[in-house]
Formats: C-alpha cells, structure tokens, sequence
C-alpha cells in the first residue's frame, strides 16, 4: 500500500500528504461542518499550507546548492522535505536550515504591519485561540500561526529541527562537522528528554510526539556522522569485491542451493546475454519451500531491483545508497560494465577495522 497520495507539483517539487494525515484531516473536517464551525479546518488548513511553504523555502535554497530534491510530504506532526544529501558545509547548511523559518519570520512582519495599518484590534495572546469569525479574524491567525512556526522551528536547537541545523552549522564553522553533529546530538537527545517531560506534564501529545522524533533523528544523525568519518576517504572500488561471481537465471533453485554453497558468498548478480538482470540472494531461497526448488529457477524469485554505483564514490555514498532502497548489495559499474559488487559486509568489516585503530 501507498503510504503517501501527491496533491501538486511545485516548480518540479511534488507535494505528498501522508496516509496518516489524510485520515486526520479528514476527521477534522467532519467534525467541523457537523459542528457548524469551519473555523477548525480554515485553520488547519492553513497550518499546513505554511509548513508547505516553509519546506519549499528549505527546498529551493538547497537546490541552488546543487541538493536533489525528492518531495515534500506532509504529515500530522508537520512537513519534511526529502532531499538528497546536504552538504557537508557549514554556510549551505546554514543558508538551508534558516531558509524555513525565515520566510514565517518574513509572513509575520508583513502580517503584523498589516494589523497595525488596519488597526485591529484582537488579543495575540495565548497564542493557540483560534477565533476565526471575521475576515481579520483570519490575519491574526495567520500572523500566529506563522510566528509560532518561525520561533518553534528556530528556536528548538535540537537536530534535526532547523534549530539543531542552524546550531550544528554554527558550531561546525568551529569544530569541524563530525565533532559538531556529535555534540549537537547530545544537545538534541538531551532536550527532547526535556520536551518529552514537559509534554507529559502539560499534558501535550504532540510535543510528545515531536520528542519522540527529535530522539531518533539526533540518534541517527550521530550515527551517520561516525559512520561517515571512518568511511572517510574509502572508496568503493577500496573495498568492492571481484571478480564477480555471477549466476544464470536458469538455474534451478536446487542448483542455486549447491552453488552458494560452493561459492559461498550470501548473493549473486544475475547475468543473462551479458547484462545484469537482477540479484539474488540465499535469503530469497530460504523463503521458497524445498519441495518447490526442482520446479523453480532463480528468475522466479531474483529481484529486479539492479542498483548501481560507480567505484570512484565513495564508500559512505554506497551504505547512504543501500539503506535508501533497503538493499546489502549494489553492483559496481564502470563504463556501463560491471566490474565488481560491494555488500554491506564490506563495509560492517571496514567500520570495525577503523573502529579498532581509533
Ligand atoms: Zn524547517
């Protein structure tokens, strides 16, 4: 099943909504034309449609730096943009982080000259009454919304909010970025503890929620950056193996059983007329029932999912490549010829030996 429908294209960027928010929105909507009060949904909506707009800000300064950028998908807790990997440079990874939170800032300022002209007079405090029964009614909420979006996304300095981003790339003009995602993670784990608490005692589930989701996110955020410091300088080609023992998609699985065995690596291009057609794996034959290897072959059950690398990238590019698709094994390719294979092993076996040397 889909996990998230696209709505719109913005300048080549898709937007998606999440199956989750779909469901809840949907229900706020509901409830608020039964209610009689479309005050609800005038305001969600327009939450939203800001956390769109404050993604695409992130989106389109990171593709002036060259970033590929997948989608912007929303979900309940708000918006995330999946881009390729950010640079590693303190000033683009600045420029990226304050971009959000500076067009709110941006939407605030002019909203808020626009209260003053029109001299309305509403209460801005507390910042969560949602009163929407006159059209001004509607600037105000959208000078909170947009002011609330801008200081909680800002000012939080916990990776990976923009918050944390902004930090880290401050502390990275410094230190360096590795020892600078380290301690910004520290920081980040330290305050979703805090923000967890306070959410507990408040009681507010999402800022629970949102904890819960800045925990793991500096949690992998570390990880990547230990990882990417001691693959550091190791390319592909350092580590791939070859020659590349390759299989034919006709062999039975009995076959394939006998030539694991011999060959005994955990999986195998599949090479048909010279071109690889897929890749299979001893864990795709221990799925099959014994009693069905004399009537199957390897075609039946290989997968057609052939990710390539080139041996020039590096080794961290590979492990960031395998975990996108959800795969231990890329072929390595140059000139559109295979030339080697590289597992995740390989590169479990050079974290370990770096690792001991540190
Ligand atoms: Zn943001």
């Amino acid at each position: 099943m889909k996990s998230s429908y696209k709505i719109a294209v913005i300048s080549g960027i898709p937007i998606e909504l999440h199956i989750s928010f779909i469901i809840l929105f949907g229900f706020v909507v509901f409830f608020s034309i039964l209610s009689g009060n479309f005050g609800t949904a005038v305001y969600i909506l327009m939450i939203f449609t800001l956390v769109v707009l404050h993604e695409l800000s992130h989106s389109f300064v990171a593709r002036k730096f060259g970033v590929k950028i997948n989608k912007v998908v929303l979900l309940p807790i708000g918006g995330v943009a999946n881009m390729g990997e950010i640079p590693r440079d303190a000033r683009k990874e600045f420029l990226i982080a304050i971009a959000g939170p500076l067009l709110n800032f941006g939407f605030a300022l002019l909203s808020g000259i626009a209260i003053l002209i029109m001299g309305i007079q509403r209460e801005v405090l507390p910042f969560f009454t949602m009163q929407l029964t006159s059209p001004a009614d509607l600037i105000v909420v959208f000078f909170k919304i947009n002011l609330i979006l801008g200081l909680f996304n800002l000012f939080i300095p916990a990776l990976p909010m923009d918050g944390g981003r902004v930090f880290r790339s401050l502390l990275a003009f410094r230190m360096g970025f590795t020892r600078a995602t380290m301690l910004a993670s520290e920081i980040a784990k330290a305050l979703a503890i805090f923000m967890a608490l306070f959410g507990f005692f408040m009681p507010n589930i999402w800022l629970i929620i949102i904890a819960f989701f800045v925990y793991m996110g500096a949690v992998q955020e570390a990880e990547f950056a230990s990882l990417s410091a001691l693959l550091s300088g190791v390319r592909v080609r350092d580590i791939m193996s070859y020659p590349v023992v390759t299989v034919s998609p006709d062999l039975t699985l009995e076959e394939f059983y006998d030539f694991v065995f011999k060959h005994r690596y955990h999986g195998y291009p599949v090479v048909e007329d010279g071109t690889v057609i897929g890749v299979v794996s001893f864990t795709d034959l221990a799925k099959v029932p014994r009693s069905e290897w004399n009537n199957l072959t390897v075609r039946d059950i290989m997968s057609h999912h052939v990710i390539t690398i080139n041996p020039w990238e590096s080794a961290f590019k590979a492990m960031k490549k395998m975990s996108e698709h959800g795969i231990s094994r890329l072929i390595v390719t140059e000139n559109g010829e295979m030339i080697g294979v590289i597992s995740k092993t390989d590169l479990i076996r050079i974290i370990e030996l770096q690792r001991l040397i540190e």
